[in-house]
């Protein structure tokens, strides 16, 4: 078997026994602890976990792989889980992740036939060891602790490595060094992100040297946390407005149109958008990175939608902001679409010609809201009719 080992991985020494290793455009590292090595991350395949554990014998010898901690359940992080349970060493994760990387560890990524070097080895991986609140591990001399931070941020089962004699830190993908914040896990929660980001500024933390998930090692430490919560703050700040365009068409909905002049729509709105409602709609619209857009499109292109209207007039969000975006997505998102049309409009004129014949398909499974909650009251077009007509007669003349 030829085995491609071109795997770029970029090795730091932070401190006698602590190493950071880039694998492609996600952070690593591994402690030595006396009796063994505890390995922060596997990377995304097993390609570059094989590099990983070559160069962690190449640097600290042949000590037993004892533990694996994962950050988190993103397959960036613990794509070379498998590859490393042949070293048989103890998983560990936050108890929120476990379920999704035991999964992992047990059958592999769907779609993979062949079967890796775990499937060949015919090892069981042994149950992953849970951490909700904190473990510590190593000696006097280098102690590391992994600890949960109490919230959810990145994603809802986030753990950070710490090793408080030499001052570093191992954040996960809950530091974003110079690089975009992935902020689309379904358990991801701005405000608890926003949070941890404050505990990991304030004491028993001191932070020297911080590895970020992605991005570059900052030292000290604040500046990358800086960063990742100017992201945060900003993203929230300008995806606020279609939660607000979806904030007021419910509130009307239920409570009617207000006086004008009266009352201010988004101090109202202030509260509601913390809720999990307002989370949902955040991620049910077509916000985010240009990666998460054509994800989205792509699911709309698949039914054969004809078309997608892009509100962005919404709430504060500023005519120079609304050009960037617009820019952003005609460079970087449109193209492709546009350049499937022809076939789509082929296959439409098909359809009604009657030379293609659609399915009766139950769809209910496939209904993609985008703005729809149940608290939107949908009038018909008598009742509107009605209530306007009230309205006029109600007027002063
Ligand atoms: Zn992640
Ligand atoms: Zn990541």
């Amino acid at each position: 078997m030829v085995v491609d080992t071109t795997s770029t991985i970029t090795v730091e020494q932070l401190a006698p026994g602590v190493y950071a290793a880039k694998l492609s455009y996600v952070w690593t590292g591994w402690v030595e602890l006396g009796d063994g090595i505890l390995v922060i991350d596997t990377g995304f395949n097993e390609q570059g976990a094989r590099a990983l554990a070559d160069t962690i014998r190449a640097r600290s010898g042949n000590l037993p792989i004892r533990y694996v901690v994962n950050t988190h359940a993103h397959l960036d992080h613990i794509g070379g889980d498998r590859f490393f349970a042949t070293l048989g060493p103890t998983f560990v994760a936050h108890t929120n992740a476990a379920e999704q990387i035991q999964h992992f560890l047990t059958w592999g990524s769907e779609g993979e036939e062949e079967g890796d070097a775990l499937t060949h080895a015919g090892v069981t991986p042994p149950p992953i060891k849970k951490i909700s609140k904190r473990m510590s591990y190593g000696g006097a001399k280098r102690p590391v602790q992994v600890l949960s931070l109490g919230r959810s941020a990145h994603t809802n089962g986030d753990l950070v490595v710490y090793l408080p004699k030499q001052g570093i830190l191992f954040a996960g993908d809950i530091v974003s060094n110079r690089s975009v914040p992935w902020m689309v896990d379904p358990g991801m929660d701005v405000d608890g992100w926003l949070k941890s980001l404050d505990t990991l500024l304030t004491s028993p933390f001191k932070v020297e040297t911080l590895v970020p998930g992605h991005g570059v090692i900052s030292r000290p430490g604040q500046p990358a946390i800086a960063f990742t919560y100017h992201y945060l703050t900003e993203a929230r700040e300008k995806a606020a407005g279609w939660t607000f365009f979806v904030f007021c068409l419910s509130h009307y909905g239920r409570h009617g149109m207000a006086e004008p002049g009266r009352g201010n729509m988004w101090e109202l709105y202030q509260a509601w958008r913390n809720t999990p409602k307002a989370r949902e709609t955040l991620q049910a619209g077509l916000i985010g990175s240009p990666e998460t857009i054509r994800g989205k499109l792509a699911q709309f292109e698949a039914s054969n939608v004809d078309q997608v209207i892009l509100l962005n007039q919404t709430g504060r969000t500023s005519h120079a902001d609304i050009c960037s975006s617009l820019e952003l997505f005609a460079r970087e998102v449109m193209p492709e679409f546009h350049a499937r049309e022809p076939e789509h409009q082929r296959w439409k004129d098909d359809v009604l010609a009657g030379r293609v014949t659609l399915e009766d398909l139950d769809t209910d499974g496939f209904k993609v809201y985008a703005h729809q909650n149940e608290d939107i009251v949908r009038l018909t077009p008598e009742q509107l009719k009605q209530k306007m007509a009230a309205k006029e007669a109600g007027k002063p003349s």
